[in-house]
């Protein structure tokens, strides 16, 4: 039989939204674009892309004069930057319609063009007493945040860090599964039905979480439905929100491969588990255990692995889980398998991990 949440057609469109310009549209303050061809080429295979511009949408023209945050953090007004025109209460005006009439588009993301004022979602610049301070988010993000606080929202910028990029689209297709699987009329059985299926997802993200969402479950019968899924709801988007680790999803792939230890032989365990270590090393990406696991999985009919969403969250053609992880063990090899600057290669390696450390208020377990 099939299960609505699970089976459907990935032509079956849902719908992301995206700041207007990342998809060529020129409506910047200069009259042109900020094409990304990531989301056009190849998330636009999957999702409908839905353009919101807040700055042309709530009456401005094209070109216009360029405008900035100003004054306190708490409360920051949207100023041009030459006329001095304060522009906030129009824009507001037209955030407040805009997210209701989103609602309506069953949105399973929104993407937000980086450092802009009305879209920019995480350290744009704000001025107080002609001081600059990167703390701020613009007035469209923040009205989306607000409305929709369990949307998946990144920007253009950070989708080119592999990290960001792969718990981002994971979470499009977890929020995607959750939206079906709500208009497909749930009931405490298929809700325990939908949490089996992503049991190892959610392990790998949060552990704590995992179990937290499976106290809810056990004791589901107990709630009146729609406060048990909105309980539900909150907890599985939170923990996706939370980043695996190599370590983690070693420990996840070791618990696989403790589904089917009778049936591996000796030479299988030993080469499964050196796979996995390999993995956890930073020396192989993800896609080696995760492909080896798939293959005895299949092998052996193991039931309960086939049907667990972490063997293939997302379509294999978005090509994610290709990157070797960084780890402190890993870098070392790194260092004396790089054919040009060794020195400078682990360097690059390590700014990369500290920036995402520093800049990503999603990444909260090491
Ligand atoms: S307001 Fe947003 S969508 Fe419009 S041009 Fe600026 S960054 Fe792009």
């Amino acid at each position: 039989m099939l299960t609505p949440w699970k089976d459907f057609p990935l032509t079956d469109f849902s719908t992301i939204g995206v700041s207007s310009c990342l998809l060529g549209e020129q409506v910047r303050y200069d009259g042109g674009h900020k094409h990304d061809r990531y989301i056009t080429d190849n998330l636009g295979r999957w999702f409908n892309l839905l353009p919101v511009c807040p700055e042309v949408g709530c009456g401005l023209p094209v070109p216009r004069d360029s405008m900035r945050l100003e004054g306190d953090p708490a409360a920051p007004r949207l100023v041009t930057r030459n006329s001095r025109m304060d522009r906030t209460d129009r824009m507001q005006a037209f955030c407040h319609a805009k997210v209701v009439e989103l609602e309506s588009e069953e949105l399973c993301g929104f993407i937000f063009k980086k450092d802009s004022p009305s879209s920019g979602l995480f350290r744009v610049k704000i001025y107080h007493d002609g001081i600059a301070t990167k703390n701020s988010t613009g007035l469209f993000a923040a009205a989306m945040a607000r409305h929709f606080p369990l949307l998946p929202m990144e920007e253009e910028g950070r989708l080119n860090d592999p990290d960001l990029r792969e718990n981002f689209i994971e979470r499009l297709f977890c929020y995607r599964r959750w939206k079906i699987f709500l208009t497909s009329g749930p009931t405490v059985g298929r809700l325990v039905e939908f949490h089996a299926g992503h049991k190892l997802l959610m392990m790998a993200h949060s552990p704590a979480i995992y179990r937290a969402t499976g106290t809810l479950v056990a004791n589901g019968g107990n709630l009146p439905l729609p406060e048990l899924l909105k309980s539900y709801e909150e907890l599985f988007m939170n923990g996706l929100a939370q980043h695996t680790t190599p370590g983690k999803n070693a420990d996840v792939l070791r618990h696989m491969m403790g589904y089917f230890k009778k049936e591996l032989t000796t030479g299988e365990k030993a080469e499964l588990l050196e796979v996995i270590k390999g993995y956890h090393d930073g020396l192989t990406p993800l896609v080696a255990p995760l492909t080896l696991l798939r293959h005895y999985v299949r092998k052996y009919d193991q039931q309960y692995l086939l049907g667990q969403i972490y063997l293939s969250p997302y379509p294999a053609e978005l090509m994610l889980h290709l990157e070797p992880k960084l780890t402190p063990l890993a870098l070392p090899r790194l260092h004396r398998h790089s054919a040009a600057d060794p020195r400078q290669q682990g360097g690059i390696l390590m700014k990369r991990r500290e920036k995402i450390d520093q800049t990503d208020p999603a990444v909260q377990e090491a």
